[in-house]
């Protein structure tokens, strides 16, 4: 037979001669290449010897029909060479391939920079070739991602379409022949793959490598990410948790104040009969105690309408309810309904305006209870014949105009460092007054809130010993867009009297 190769021209080589469709004979220069012996491919069949070691992509009747065709072959130790493949068909009926190995820049130069990168343990490389999608080289990291996540345990050498199931038509041969065609970077994030000792996940880059203007290769390059996305997962659902407890409380807090308030409404009325009904049998001791329960039950109400608006306010149920109104009436108004609590402690109290009207868009409960709660305050912390101004006024705010109410005290005042502090939950100044007040800290947090709730700003300017302004200010803007209802106000409503009872109903007056 070697007579016959002899004969046909073709020297001694890297060559397979194949009689019907069997190999019979083989050069040494081929095992010398390929590192396959005799044992190996000795009467195998060409075709399955030649998809071995060329890929299964690789077509035998192609071949046949060019003559020779350009491959990459997988040497018995992986690794991957190009060559050249020639066919010739002999006299004698027989067929025979020769090998010819090709240079190669990417796969020949001794330790090429893909070869570095693929022995370092940390790197996850793999080198594909085009278009087949064959794994020509790897780094061990690569190789163990591959086999677990698609439940292989030999992936070298193998085709995409023989790792990937279901690979035909699938996303996944889109992507890549996208890759071919348009020869673009493409970047897969969070790469899930499942092992027995977990799940991890990787980013991924696909770099396709030009040869001839051609993408001979794609480079895939990937990039453990399993801390960062699990820790990422813990925060969420910690989160999500978090979310839920946070819904659970506000709902339980909603429905305790509803619970709080329903016998604190029924004690509070049921002193009114009490006081209309045995209106002359009642003596001072009696009225005393009466007195005394009245005052405990509305500082109840006070607490619970707190803590009933906060959580409203911040799980988002609460709804403005807003009428066109003038301001500066209603601000007199607010600020008359109290006159009796400030005259009960000789404070002189005064308003002034220096506009007539200011009409705009107002929820007028929230705004009285804002008010409310910083006039109950100024009267609360400034000392007996002292004085409290409410003045209203335009300003201008970076570049806007304001309206702007201010509740100014002469009081005690409050230190620098507790400016902030007063308007956080809970945020308490010194109990300098001790045992007259009964201080939560609620109130100034939740009229932040509210006044946020309603587009404005609230600011305080104090001296410890001279006295505190409040400033509160909403914008000009809402002035001009009338609703189809103005509310005129003649005197103070049953609700604002209300109101007032229950904010001022924490002052004790030493009665
Ligand atoms: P509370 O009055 O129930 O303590 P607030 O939130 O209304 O709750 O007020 C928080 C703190 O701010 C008070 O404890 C007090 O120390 C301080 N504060 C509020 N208003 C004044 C004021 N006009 N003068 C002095 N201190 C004040």
């Amino acid at each position: 037979m070697v007579n016959g190769i002899r004969s046909s021209g073709i020297q001694s080589g890297a060559y397979l001669l194949v009689n019907d469709g069997l190999i019979h004979d083989f050069g040494e220069a081929f095992t010398e290449m390929t590192g396959y012996t005799k044992s190996d491919v000795n009467q195998r069949g060409i075709s399955v010897v030649l998809k071995e070691l060329l890929g299964s992509g690789f077509d035998l009747s192609a071949l046949e029909q060019a003559g020779s065709m350009n491959a990459f072959l997988l040497t018995k130790s992986n690794e991957a060479i190009e060559v050249t493949i020639f066919y010739y068909l002999l006299d004698s009926g027989q067929k025979i391939y020769t090998i010819r190995r090709k240079l190669n820049y990417l796969l020949d130069s001794d330790k090429s920079f893909v070869d570095k990168l693929m022995e370092e343990d940390d790197i996850c490389i793999g080198l594909y070739s085009c278009p087949d999608f064959r794994l020509l080289k790897a780094s061990k990291k690569f190789l163990t991602f591959i086999e677990e996540k698609y439940d292989q345990t030999e992936v070298m050498g193998l085709c995409m379409k023989e790792v990937v199931p279901n690979y035909s038509g699938s996303s996944v041969e889109r992507q890549w022949q996208d890759m071919i065609a348009t020869g673009s970077i493409q970047r897969w994030e969070e790469i899930k793959t499942t092992t027995p000792f977990g799940d991890h996940y990787w980013n991924c880059i696909f770099t396709p490598v030009f040869d001839d203007g051609v993408v001979r290769y794609i480079l895939c390059m990937m990039d453990e990410v399993t801390d960062h996305v699990m820790k990422r997962m813990e925060v969420e659902e910690k989160n999500d948790q978090l979310a839920k407890m946070i819904e659970m409380k506000d709902e339980f807090l909603l429905l305790m104040s509803h619970e709080l308030k329903t016998p604190l409404s029924v004690i509070t009325s049921s002193i009114q009969a009490l006081e209309i009904m045995c209106k002359n049998d009642l003596t001072d001791k009696v009225t005393k105690y009466i007195n005394k329960i009245r005052q405990n039950a509305y500082q109840q109400l006070k607490l619970v309408n707190n803590i009933l608006d906060n959580t409203r306010v911040n799980s988002g149920y609460f709804r403005l309810n807003k009428t066109n109104v003038d301001l500066v009436q209603l601000t007199r108004m607010i600020t008359e309904s109290i006159s009796v609590f400030a005259e009960r402690k000789r404070i002189r109290l005064t308003f002034s305006s220096l506009i007539d009207q200011a009409v705009m868009e107002m929820d007028i409960e929230l705004y009285e209870r804002i008010l409310l709660n910083l006039l109950s305050n100024a009267v609360k912390y400034t000392p007996e014949g002292k004085t409290i101004d409410v003045r209203v006024f335009l300003v201008d705010l970076k570049g806007n105009e304001n309206i702007c109410i201010q509740v100014k005290d002469s009081g005690i005042g409050i230190p620098s460092d507790k400016k902030d502090l007063i308007f956080e939950r809970f945020g308490r100044g010194e109990r300098l007054l001790g045992k007259y007040t009964e201080s939560t800290g609620i109130g100034l947090y939740l009229v932040k809130m509210l006044v946020a709730l309603m587009e404005g700003e609230i600011n305080l300017d104090s001296m410890v010993g001279v006295g505190s302004t409040f400033s509160l200010m909403f914008p000009i803007t809402n002035i001009r867009t009338l609703a189809p209802q103005t509310y005129v106000m003649e005197k103070p409503s049953e609700q604002l009297i209300n109101a007032t009872t229950i904010e001022f109903s924490d002052i004790y007056y030493g009665a």
